[in-house]
Protein backbone atom coordinates (compact mmCIF):
# COMPACT_ATOMS: atom_id res chain seq x y z
CA UNK A 1 0.00 0.00 0.00
CA UNK A 2 1.22 3.80 -0.61
CA UNK A 3 0.40 6.37 1.44
CA UNK A 4 1.35 9.53 -0.31
CA UNK A 5 2.37 12.24 2.43
CA UNK A 6 1.89 15.84 0.94
CA UNK A 7 4.72 18.19 2.54
CA UNK A 8 2.57 21.38 2.81
CA UNK A 9 0.67 23.11 5.64
CA UNK A 10 1.13 21.94 9.11
CA UNK A 11 3.34 18.68 7.63
CA UNK A 12 6.53 20.90 9.24
CA UNK A 13 5.14 20.42 12.63
CA UNK A 14 3.61 17.14 12.50
CA UNK A 15 5.59 14.94 10.37
CA UNK A 16 7.10 12.62 13.12
CA UNK A 17 3.83 11.33 14.01
CA UNK A 18 2.05 10.26 10.39
CA UNK A 19 5.56 9.35 9.15
CA UNK A 20 5.81 7.06 12.22
CA UNK A 21 2.02 5.94 11.89
CA UNK A 22 2.28 5.03 8.88
CA UNK A 23 5.50 3.35 8.46
CA UNK A 24 4.47 1.05 11.63
CA UNK A 25 1.75 0.05 9.29
CA UNK A 26 3.76 -1.12 6.57
CA UNK A 27 3.05 1.18 4.42
CA UNK A 28 4.94 2.47 1.42
CA UNK A 29 5.33 6.34 2.00
CA UNK A 30 5.26 8.36 -0.90
CA UNK A 31 6.24 11.78 -0.13
CA UNK A 32 6.11 15.04 -2.30
CA UNK A 33 9.19 16.68 -3.37
CA UNK A 34 10.34 20.09 -1.46
CA UNK A 35 7.78 22.79 -2.28
CA UNK A 36 9.57 24.08 -5.79
CA UNK A 37 8.77 26.57 -8.80
CA UNK A 38 6.56 23.40 -10.17
CA UNK A 39 4.85 22.73 -7.65
CA UNK A 40 3.81 26.21 -6.90
CA UNK A 41 2.27 26.09 -10.65
CA UNK A 42 0.45 23.31 -9.79
CA UNK A 43 -0.90 24.82 -6.95
CA UNK A 44 -1.79 28.15 -8.59
CA UNK A 45 -3.42 25.96 -11.31
CA UNK A 46 -5.88 23.92 -9.71
CA UNK A 47 -6.60 25.70 -6.61
CA UNK A 48 -9.34 28.61 -6.25
CA UNK A 49 -7.81 32.22 -6.87
CA UNK A 50 -8.50 33.90 -3.67
CA UNK A 51 -6.70 31.04 -1.31
CA UNK A 52 -3.75 32.18 0.32
CA UNK A 53 -0.13 30.85 -0.83
CA UNK A 54 0.52 27.78 1.72
CA UNK A 55 -3.10 26.56 0.64
CA UNK A 56 -1.90 27.15 -2.92
CA UNK A 57 1.27 25.28 -2.29
CA UNK A 58 -0.78 22.44 -0.52
CA UNK A 59 -2.91 21.75 -3.59
CA UNK A 60 0.70 21.60 -5.48
CA UNK A 61 1.77 18.83 -3.33
CA UNK A 62 -1.01 16.85 -3.59
CA UNK A 63 -1.15 17.20 -7.79
CA UNK A 64 2.60 16.02 -7.53
CA UNK A 65 1.82 12.90 -6.05
CA UNK A 66 -2.06 11.89 -6.06
CA UNK A 67 -1.06 9.72 -9.37
CA UNK A 68 1.87 7.41 -7.48
CA UNK A 69 0.17 7.00 -4.19
CA UNK A 70 -2.94 4.66 -2.98
CA UNK A 71 -4.10 6.38 -0.54
CA UNK A 72 -3.61 10.49 0.11
CA UNK A 73 -3.35 11.90 3.40
CA UNK A 74 -5.30 15.24 3.17
CA UNK A 75 -4.49 15.89 7.12
CA UNK A 76 -8.06 17.29 8.63
CA UNK A 77 -6.71 19.38 11.35
CA UNK A 78 -9.42 20.69 13.65
CA UNK A 79 -7.77 21.65 17.15
CA UNK A 80 -3.80 22.11 18.58
CA UNK A 81 -5.11 23.34 21.74
CA UNK A 82 -7.39 22.78 23.89
CA UNK A 83 -10.83 25.58 23.61
CA UNK A 84 -8.98 27.11 20.37
CA UNK A 85 -9.41 26.24 16.60
CA UNK A 86 -6.96 26.67 13.68
CA UNK A 87 -7.68 28.37 10.33
CA UNK A 88 -11.32 27.20 8.73
CA UNK A 89 -9.04 26.27 5.28
CA UNK A 90 -7.84 23.32 7.21
CA UNK A 91 -11.22 21.87 8.50
CA UNK A 92 -12.25 21.72 5.01
CA UNK A 93 -9.12 21.38 3.31
CA UNK A 94 -9.95 17.97 2.33
CA UNK A 95 -13.22 19.19 0.07
CA UNK A 96 -11.15 21.90 -1.26
CA UNK A 97 -8.41 20.01 -2.54
CA UNK A 98 -11.23 16.97 -3.38
CA UNK A 99 -13.39 18.99 -5.55
CA UNK A 100 -10.32 20.93 -7.38
CA UNK A 101 -8.29 18.30 -8.05
CA UNK A 102 -9.18 15.60 -10.89
CA UNK A 103 -8.66 12.01 -10.61
CA UNK A 104 -7.84 11.50 -6.58
CA UNK A 105 -6.92 8.88 -5.39
CA UNK A 106 -8.46 7.45 -1.96
CA UNK A 107 -7.69 9.96 0.54
CA UNK A 108 -7.69 9.89 4.22
CA UNK A 109 -10.16 13.14 5.31
CA UNK A 110 -10.98 11.90 9.26
CA UNK A 111 -10.63 14.72 11.59
CA UNK A 112 -7.46 14.98 13.57
CA UNK A 113 -7.22 16.97 16.78
CA UNK A 114 -4.12 17.13 18.74
CA UNK A 115 -5.63 18.15 21.78
CA UNK A 116 -6.81 14.50 23.29
CA UNK A 117 -5.23 11.44 23.15
CA UNK A 118 -8.98 9.71 22.70
CA UNK A 119 -9.85 11.52 20.06
CA UNK A 120 -6.62 11.41 18.06
CA UNK A 121 -7.03 7.32 18.31
CA UNK A 122 -9.82 7.64 16.60
CA UNK A 123 -8.41 9.80 13.62
CA UNK A 124 -5.40 6.58 14.16
CA UNK A 125 -8.03 3.84 14.23
CA UNK A 126 -10.07 5.38 11.01
CA UNK A 127 -7.12 6.31 9.01
CA UNK A 128 -5.04 2.59 9.72
CA UNK A 129 -8.63 0.66 8.91
CA UNK A 130 -7.32 1.67 5.09
CA UNK A 131 -4.22 -0.14 5.58
CA UNK A 132 -4.69 -3.18 7.89
CA UNK A 133 -7.42 -4.96 9.32
CA UNK A 134 -5.09 -5.81 12.40
CA UNK A 135 -6.55 -3.67 14.97
CA UNK A 136 -3.18 -4.61 17.43
CA UNK A 137 -0.83 -2.94 15.02
CA UNK A 138 -2.69 0.05 14.54
CA UNK A 139 -2.65 0.59 18.19
CA UNK A 140 1.41 -0.24 18.41
CA UNK A 141 1.49 2.26 15.45
CA UNK A 142 -0.56 4.96 17.24
CA UNK A 143 1.29 4.90 20.45
CA UNK A 144 4.86 5.03 18.62
CA UNK A 145 3.92 7.63 16.71
CA UNK A 146 2.56 9.88 19.81
CA UNK A 147 6.16 8.92 21.24
CA UNK A 148 8.08 10.16 17.78
CA UNK A 149 6.17 13.32 17.99
CA UNK A 150 7.18 13.77 21.12
CA UNK A 151 10.24 13.50 21.12
CA UNK A 152 10.27 16.10 18.44
CA UNK A 153 11.79 19.52 19.01
CA UNK A 154 10.92 22.15 16.54
CA UNK A 155 11.86 26.07 16.38
CA UNK A 156 14.90 28.28 15.41
CA UNK A 157 17.00 29.98 18.27
CA UNK A 158 20.38 30.89 17.28
CA UNK A 159 23.15 32.03 18.84
CA UNK A 160 26.01 34.01 18.98
CA UNK A 161 24.98 36.46 16.71
CA UNK A 162 25.68 40.30 17.79
CA UNK A 163 22.20 41.40 16.36
CA UNK A 164 18.60 38.90 16.75
CA UNK A 165 15.27 39.24 15.62
CA UNK A 166 12.55 37.13 16.61
CA UNK A 167 11.00 35.76 12.93
CA UNK A 168 6.88 35.07 13.36
CA UNK A 169 4.27 33.44 11.13
CA UNK A 170 2.69 30.44 10.29
CA UNK A 171 4.87 27.16 10.69
CA UNK A 172 4.39 26.25 6.75
CA UNK A 173 5.88 30.18 6.21
CA UNK A 174 8.95 29.79 8.49
CA UNK A 175 9.80 26.05 7.55
CA UNK A 176 9.25 26.32 3.93
CA UNK A 177 12.78 27.52 2.10
CA UNK A 178 11.06 28.07 -0.81
CA UNK A 179 7.49 30.09 0.50
CA UNK A 180 9.97 32.29 2.45
CA UNK A 181 13.23 32.17 -0.26
CA UNK A 182 15.38 31.30 2.38
CA UNK A 183 14.77 34.16 4.72
CA UNK A 184 16.13 32.64 7.87
CA UNK A 185 19.59 32.04 5.95
CA UNK A 186 19.80 35.23 4.46
CA UNK A 187 19.18 36.76 7.82
CA UNK A 188 22.62 34.83 8.75
CA UNK A 189 24.52 35.87 5.85
CA UNK A 190 23.82 39.27 6.90
CA UNK A 191 24.53 38.85 10.55
CA UNK A 192 21.13 38.53 12.27
CA UNK A 193 20.58 35.37 14.53
CA UNK A 194 16.97 33.92 14.66
CA UNK A 195 14.53 33.04 17.32
CA UNK A 196 10.92 31.68 16.75
CA UNK A 197 8.22 31.02 18.72
CA UNK A 198 9.07 27.28 20.16
CA UNK A 199 11.64 28.71 22.47
CA UNK A 200 9.64 31.42 24.19
CA UNK A 201 7.51 29.31 27.07
CA UNK A 202 3.55 28.91 26.93
CA UNK A 203 3.82 30.65 30.46
CA UNK A 204 5.10 33.76 29.12
CA UNK A 205 2.75 33.38 25.92
CA UNK A 206 -0.33 32.81 28.20
CA UNK A 207 0.59 36.46 30.41
CA UNK A 208 0.55 38.50 27.14
CA UNK A 209 -2.69 37.16 26.10
CA UNK A 210 -4.58 37.50 29.08
CA UNK A 211 -4.17 41.39 28.50
CA UNK A 212 -5.76 41.50 25.45
CA UNK A 213 -10.29 42.35 26.34
CA UNK A 214 -10.53 38.64 24.06
CA UNK A 215 -9.16 35.73 24.30
CA UNK A 216 -8.01 34.53 20.79
CA UNK A 217 -10.06 32.01 19.03
CA UNK A 218 -7.04 31.05 16.50
CA UNK A 219 -4.07 29.24 18.07
CA UNK A 220 -1.97 30.89 15.88
CA UNK A 221 -3.37 34.13 16.82
CA UNK A 222 -2.51 33.27 20.24
CA UNK A 223 0.92 31.98 19.78
CA UNK A 224 1.70 34.96 17.39
CA UNK A 225 0.69 37.81 19.65
CA UNK A 226 1.93 36.56 22.58
CA UNK A 227 5.42 35.67 21.70
CA UNK A 228 6.09 38.73 19.97
CA UNK A 229 4.68 40.73 23.15
CA UNK A 230 6.88 39.17 25.04
CA UNK A 231 9.64 39.21 23.30
CA UNK A 232 9.12 42.81 22.09
CA UNK A 233 8.16 43.57 25.82
CA UNK A 234 11.54 42.30 27.30
CA UNK A 235 14.09 43.34 24.94
CA UNK A 236 15.24 39.88 24.02
CA UNK A 237 15.80 40.82 20.07
CA UNK A 238 16.94 43.56 18.10
CA UNK A 239 13.83 43.78 16.09
CA UNK A 240 11.13 41.67 14.85
CA UNK A 241 10.24 40.41 11.12
CA UNK A 242 6.62 38.73 10.45
CA UNK A 243 5.98 36.49 7.29
CA UNK A 244 2.26 36.58 6.40
CA UNK A 245 0.53 35.36 3.64
CA UNK A 246 -1.04 37.93 1.46
CA UNK A 247 -5.34 37.30 2.45
CA UNK A 248 -4.68 35.64 5.35
CA UNK A 249 -7.67 37.11 7.84
CA UNK A 250 -6.08 35.82 11.11
CA UNK A 251 -2.45 37.52 10.13
CA UNK A 252 -4.41 40.71 9.40
CA UNK A 253 -5.46 41.12 12.55
CA UNK A 254 -2.63 39.85 14.57
CA UNK A 255 -0.44 42.14 12.78
CA UNK A 256 -2.42 45.24 13.86
CA UNK A 257 -2.86 44.18 17.26
CA UNK A 258 1.19 43.45 17.92
CA UNK A 259 1.82 46.93 16.60
CA UNK A 260 -0.13 48.34 18.72
CA UNK A 261 1.27 46.35 21.70
CA UNK A 262 5.11 46.75 20.72
CA UNK A 263 4.93 50.46 19.71
CA UNK A 264 8.16 52.19 18.05
CA UNK A 265 10.02 48.48 18.93
CA UNK A 266 11.75 48.06 14.96
CA UNK A 267 8.63 45.31 13.16
CA UNK A 268 9.10 44.93 9.73
CA UNK A 269 5.93 42.53 7.71
CA UNK A 270 6.69 40.51 4.47
CA UNK A 271 3.59 39.96 2.41
CA UNK A 272 4.01 36.73 0.37
CA UNK A 273 2.09 35.45 -2.47
CA UNK A 274 3.01 33.80 -5.68
CA UNK A 275 3.80 37.09 -7.28
CA UNK A 276 6.19 38.03 -4.88
CA UNK A 277 9.88 38.43 -6.13
CA UNK A 278 13.11 37.51 -4.21
CA UNK A 279 15.16 40.96 -5.12
CA UNK A 280 12.04 42.76 -3.47
CA UNK A 281 12.59 40.76 -0.25
CA UNK A 282 15.90 41.16 -0.74
CA UNK A 283 16.09 44.61 -0.66
CA UNK A 284 13.60 45.05 2.30
CA UNK A 285 15.89 42.52 4.16
CA UNK A 286 18.64 44.65 3.93
CA UNK A 287 17.24 48.11 4.49
CA UNK A 288 15.64 46.48 7.86
CA UNK A 289 18.84 44.96 9.11
CA UNK A 290 20.60 47.92 7.83
CA UNK A 291 18.78 50.32 10.24
CA UNK A 292 18.83 47.55 13.29
CA UNK A 293 22.62 48.18 12.71
CA UNK A 294 22.66 51.85 12.77
CA UNK A 295 20.47 51.95 16.01
CA UNK A 296 22.57 49.15 18.25
S1 LIG B 1 -3.97 30.75 8.68
FE1 LIG B 1 -3.75 32.21 7.01
S2 LIG B 1 -1.95 31.49 5.88
FE2 LIG B 1 -2.69 29.79 7.12
S3 LIG B 1 -4.06 28.64 5.83
FE3 LIG B 1 -5.31 30.07 7.00
S4 LIG B 1 -5.50 31.87 5.64
FE4 LIG B 1 -3.77 30.63 4.89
Amino acid sequence: MKVGIPKGLLYYKYYPFFIKFFEELDAEIIYSSDTSKDILNEGVKYCVDEACLPIKIFHGHIASIKDKCDILLIPRIMQIREAEFICPKFCGLPEMVINSIPNMPQTITAPIYFTSMKKLYQWAKEAGRMITKDKRKIEKAFNDAVEEQRKFKDGIKDENFKLNIALAGHPYNIYDDFTNMSLVKKLNELGIGVITEEYVEDEYIDTEVKSLYKKPFWTFARNTYGFLSHIAKNKKVDGIIYISSFACGIDSVVIELVKDRIEDFPFMVLKIDEHTGEAGIDTRIEAFVDMLERSC
